[in-house]
């Protein structure tokens, strides 16, 4: 009457749909905050247009001529 020493396989956790590692849970889906970041940015740039070259986010004022 003793069960047979069945253990259900640990779940393995889904790769990074960025890099293809496999997840760190504190980043779940991805591997780091970093691929967490690239996948922001693609949703981002996804929804609105975002120039690519414009990674610190500061535009030089305006000059203004009269
Ligand atoms: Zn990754």
């Amino acid at each position: 009457m003793g069960r047979a020493g069945v253990t259900p396989p640990p779940k393995k956790p889904a790769p990074c749909p960025i890099c293809g590692r496999p997840a760190v849970a504190a980043f779940t889906p991805f591997c780091s905050a970093r691929c967490s970041d690239v996948d922001l940015g693609r949703w981002l740039s996804d929804r609105y247009v975002i120039p690519a070259e414009d990674e610190d986010g500061t535009d030089p004022p305006p000059e203004r001529s009269e």
